[in-house]
């Protein structure tokens, strides 16, 4: 069964010295939105640090190695 909670992207990793495929944690926005309900919005700012953080790093699935992830928009 194929996981839904990660995204996979082509990044280039430092430690392979070349671009592999990397795995970067996503946010369960549907939870987050539950909570910042919850909690009258205060988790809104929790939200939007998760949401920073996650998206700053990637893993790569060849060395494993956790590094900077330089989106590509
Ligand atoms: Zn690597």
């Amino acid at each position: 069964m194929k996981k839904t909670s990660i995204n996979e992207v082509v990044v280039y990793c430092e430690s392979c010295k070349k671009f592999t495929r990397q795995i970067v944690d996503k946010v369960n926005h549907f939870l987050h939105l539950i909570l910042t309900m919850i909690t009258f919005g205060i988790w809104s700012f929790i939200w939007i640090y998760i949401a920073i953080w996650t998206f700053r790093y990637s893993e790569c699935l060849k060395c494993g190695i956790r590094a900077k992830y330089i989106s590509v928009k």
